[in-house]
């Protein structure tokens, strides 16, 4: 592979064969003076992307730079694996995803390659259209929720969904995202974590920092009085003994969850109801939630789904500026809040 293709999209199996070729294995890119550059660039993708949703671009002039970015990948992996940590990970995996986007919609002729490497079951047509299967374009395009990415208004012909290929590559781009999140961990064998425990410290430290930023609640637990409208309204209801919908159900677990309520907090609210019944909500509560089965639980649902799901209640003068209930809550605890904070 030229080194070039290798440096802009080194999660490539060629761009790995061209890193055995050109370097002189792990332990020298952890320690090697030489390979200095090749750590920095590293922690900067993952820097980039916890501070800044991106990854950097470095000029990639010479076969010096294109080395350095092919190991740069490697090495950012391995500091993500060590830390192991749920919002790292996927912050990570999305700026590595747009970046790989950006560049590929400069670059259509390393199209083919990519979408081999990232076994995606598509085709070229003569007129730079491309032919997607219906079952990728499922699995890859579930997280859009713009119309215009709904099965029923695509061209579909004999199982295969016709698109323009910058469409395509928007795809490829969760297809990307999904395969780093799936592939990390990886197993960073002990005696190279001292090697890493610089980047790792310096990471831990602004990861902790960026967390802070989105507690809503400062970690002081939920204030009644910056809780949305509709959420009043649906404990008000559960706490009435009223039958609340599973929509309801589930965006007050999850809204609770996300605040950082405990279970025992999220069940005492439950418990006030006449009818409650303990062992029905705790599997509702511990399945939203994860507990059941090890994941961290749903994210709440924003604005938009609570009005299709008729839950939008008593919607006040601040409702019109958010698009999430718990950015409400952010507001009016007088926190910021940044792009994508509900998708994390
Ligand atoms: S606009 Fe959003 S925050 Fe406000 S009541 Fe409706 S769902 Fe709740």
């Amino acid at each position: 592979m030229d080194s070039l293709r290798a440096a802009r999209y080194p999660f490539l199996r060629g761009a790995s064969e061209f890193a055995e070729e050109h370097s002189q294995g792990i332990e020298m890119l952890l320690e090697g003076a030489n390979y200095a550059d090749a750590r920095k660039r590293g922690l900067d993708r993952v820097m980039g992307a916890l501070k800044n949703h991106t990854v950097p671009d470095y000029s990639l002039t010479n076969d010096y730079s294109r080395l350095m970015e092919v190991l740069s990948y490697p090495y950012a992996r391995m500091l993500v694996s060590c830390i192991d940590d749920r919002l790292l990970t996927k912050r990570y995996a999305l700026a590595e995803a747009e970046h790989m986007n950006s560049v590929l919609s400069k670059d259509r002729e390393s199209l083919p390659i990519i979408i081999e490497e990232l076994e995606i079951n598509a085709q070229l047509n003569n007129d730079g259209t491309m032919n997607l299967h219906f079952a990728d374009f499922l699995r890859f395009s579930y997280v859009m929720k713009a119309v215009e990415w709904k099965l029923i208004n695509m061209n579909v012909k004999d199982g295969y969904v016709r698109l323009p290929a910058e469409k395509l590559v928007r795809l490829i781009q969760n297809a990307y995202r999904s395969r780093i999140e799936s592939e990390l961990p990886l197993k960073v064998p002990e005696e190279f974590r001292t090697f890493l425990q610089a980047d790792i410290n310096k990471i831990n430290a602004v990861l902790a920092e960026a967390k802070n930023r989105m507690d809503p609640t400062n970690g002081e637990g939920m204030k009644d009085e910056f809780v949305p409208p509709c959420i009043k309204a649906i404990i008000e209801m559960a706490q009435a003994g009223q039958n609340l919908p599973h929509s309801a159900r589930f965006a007050l677990v999850s809204f609770l969850h996300a605040l950082g309520l405990t279970y025992q907090q999220i069940i005492a609210i439950f418990a006030v109801s006449p009818d409650f019944n303990e062992a029905v909500s705790e599997y509702q509560i511990k399945h939203i939630t994860g507990e059941l089965n090890g994941t961290d639980g749903y994210t709440p649902p924003e604005c938009a789904t609570m009005k299709t799901n008729g839950i939008c209640f008593n919607p006040d003068p601040l409702c019109e500026h958010i698009k999430h209930p718990l950015n409400y809550y952010r507001i009016k605890a007088g926190k910021p809040f940044g792009r994508r904070q509900e998708d994390e």
